[in-house]
């Protein structure tokens, strides 16, 4: 697993070169080195988070957070804001994976928060990513992760590590972070650069497979 300093570090080198991720990369960099209980999550929130976090954090109490970790557990809503709160809380202490379909975390049991191209001898393999504890596993990159569809692969204007796969069925997408020609990239952390496409994504009327930590 990589270390919370280096997906930090990454962050903020993504945050100076891409500025429409700015504030997204900065906010996730502070993320990637929290350890703290849920009160000091609920103190970085309030004086660093995007305003929707910062108001549930305002009325947020421990019971409440329970709630929100019993209900993550329980595939409730990713994109309800509370959910956040659960997942940061759930990264350091993930749940055992009970036999994960191929399309979930082998080791968790999450759905992927995006994937990545990495080199293997004169190519590439192609892995998914945990969108809660950011193992990567092998899965076929012609198939729709989220109903085995046949999928599409977009190219980010601006930056050419990063594509899209979006399902030419179920219209849910994904972002592909290329390892392989950015061998610096973190997958989870290159994915919150992407928000151009995932603005563009959402005028196509398509549905990201699941949300990331800034809630894109
Ligand atoms: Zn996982
Ligand atoms: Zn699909």
């Amino acid at each position: 697993m990589v270390s919370g300093n280096a997906a930090a570090q990454r962050a903020l080198t993504l945050a100076a070169r891409y500025p429409a991720a700015r504030e997204a990369l900065e906010f996730h960099a502070r993320l990637a080195t929290f350890t703290g209980d849920w009160r000091e999550l609920r103190d970085l929130v309030a004086a660093h988070g995007p305003r929707l976090l910062r108001e549930t954090a305002a009325n947020m109490s421990e019971f409440d957070l329970k709630a929100a970790v019993d209900g993550y557990l329980h595939g409730e809503d990713r994109r309800h804001p509370e959910s956040f709160f659960a997942r940061v809380m759930l990264r350091h202490d993930p749940p055992q994976a009970h036999r994960a379909h191929s399309n979930q975390c082998p080791q968790c049991g999450e759905p992927p928060g995006c994937a990545c191209l990495r080199k293997e001898n004169d190519g590439s393999a192609f892995f998914l990513v945990c969108s809660l504890c950011s193992h990567e596993w092998r899965f076929a990159r012609t198939q729709c992760p989220a109903c085995g569809g046949n999928v599409e692969w977009h190219v980010a204007e601006g930056m050419d590590h990063i594509l899209t796969q979006a399902c030419t069925q179920c219209a849910r997408y994904l972002h592909v972070i290329r390892a392989d020609k950015d061998p610096e990239a973190i997958p989870e952390v290159d994915e919150v650069a992407a928000i151009a496409m995932d603005i563009w994504a959402l005028e196509q009327g398509w549905e990201k497979i699941h949300p990331n930590l800034i809630g894109l």
